[in-house]
């Protein structure tokens, strides 16, 4: 049978199925960037490949996703973390110019290109590691120019690089100061305006909010939904970060495809999730470095088969890490996954977060030929080693 690419001698971690999908002795083929065959080598056709490479053994994965990044953002914060290492208060900070103000301020100075550019190393960071998708969300510009420039930016990160590139608009992420008091009017402008101008332009695969004391109320946010409902666009939501106000119901009602974060979410919300099948994503990077101290309840989610999603929540304020590698670890370490659940956390889950579950997540006939080749032994050193990057090479669309 006749192929483009054949990798051979390979261990695999399918994560077909529920578990890693483990085959010993096995085989990749792919014709035209699709998957044609993963398996066992003794069970695979007759392949005459145009080109083939022999793995000596070294596993293959799905490519990995990182399925909540804001990736796009003017400025950084690192000034503010000194500041609050040195004994400053949050109050101190917010007077010096920082908090998520000083973000939307240096990202609606930056023109597109200019977001393109810095946003260019975190990326290739994430690449570096065997990322093959990577979502990306507005939510620092916060006026319908701002925004649409940041989705602009990020959808250029694709032809940038040979990534899969995922946007959603999150205009719902804090309120402006222009509209300091008049929040409801902020989710006008985002429900008549942003919404379905992002949709007309093609710009947003979907819509987030922040539903939190210090975000929107559970009554923005669905005002929110409807007009991305209205727009025919799924939705997400960051919810029950440091409060609970049922967000994660909310969203699984609307048949978000995820609620993301989750420290206080109850067991009401989880059983709203195993209903609908919304994808819980958990970001140990914003717990670890905001010190955090509340988990998020994985054995409720656990017990209810809530799928559960792991990403980097790559952004300036509370969580710039851009390692998939090191998310793993810090959902094993602070969140006690497992093994399984971590690798399911940066593949199959979180294409599923991302809607992608038919596309990429995992090694099935069909699916985008996305491959992570690793030099480990066995899947485990991906989620146990602590900065150490044991990628081999990294395969998007068969090339
Ligand atoms: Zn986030």
């Amino acid at each position: 049978m006749r192929c483009d690419r054949l990798w051979r001698d390979a261990r695999l971690a399918t994560m077909a199925g529920n578990g890693l999908g483990i085959v010993e002795d096995g085989v990749v083929a792919a014709s035209g960037g699709r998957i044609l065959y993963a398996g066992p080598a003794a069970d695979a056709p007759a392949f005459d490949p145009e080109r083939a490479e022999n793995l000596d053994g070294r596993w293959i994965t799905p490519g990995l996703i990182d399925c909540h990044t804001h990736l796009i953002h003017g400025g950084d914060r690192a000034h503010e973390f000194e500041l609050r290492l040195a004994g400053a208060s949050y109050e101190e900070i917010a007077r010096a110019g920082g908090g998520i103000v000083s973000t939307m301020r240096a990202t609606r100075e930056a023109d597109e290109d200019r977001l393109l550019h810095l946003a260019l190393p975190r990326l290739d960071a994430l690449i570096a590691e065997g990322a093959t998708t990577v979502e990306v969300k507005s939510g620092y510009g916060l006026t319908v120019a701002d925004e649409l420039k940041m989705l602009r930016a990020a959808r250029r990160l694709g032809e940038a690089r040979p990534v899969g590139i995922r946007t959603t608009l999150l205009g719902a992420h804090a309120l402006p100061p222009e509209y300091a008091g008049d929040a409801d009017g902020y989710v006008d402008l985002i429900c008549h305006e942003m919404i379905p101008a992002a949709a007309r332009a093609g710009l947003a695969d979907a819509v987030d909010a922040f539903c939190e004391g210090i975000g929107f109320t559970a009554a923005q946010t669905e005002r929110v939904f409807d007009a991305a409902r209205a727009a025919g666009l799924p939705v997400k939501l960051h919810a029950e970060q440091l409060s609970n106000l049922h967000g994660a119901k909310l969203a699984a009602e609307a048949g978000a495809l995820s609620a993301d974060h989750l420290e206080y979410l109850d067991a009401d919300g989880i059983a709203a999730m195993a209903r609908a099948g919304t994808v819980a994503t958990l970001l140990p990077g914003a717990y670890y470095f905001m010190r955090e101290t509340k988990l998020p309840p994985v054995d409720g989610l656990r017990a209810a088969g809530v799928p559960i999603a792991i990403a980097t929540d790559c952004n300036p304020g509370t969580s710039p890490l851009t390692s998939l590698l090191l998310t793993m670890n810090m959902g094993a370490t602070l969140f006690r996954l497992t093994v399984d659940e971590c690798l399911a956390g940066v593949t199959r889950n979180a294409a599923r977060a991302l809607g992608l579950q038919a596309e990429t997540g995992t090694l099935e006939p069909g699916k985008s030929c996305d491959l992570a080749i690793w030099d480990v032994e066995r899947p485990a050193e991906l989620v146990y080693r602590i900065g150490f990057n044991p990628l081999h090479s990294r395969i998007w669309k068969g090339l």
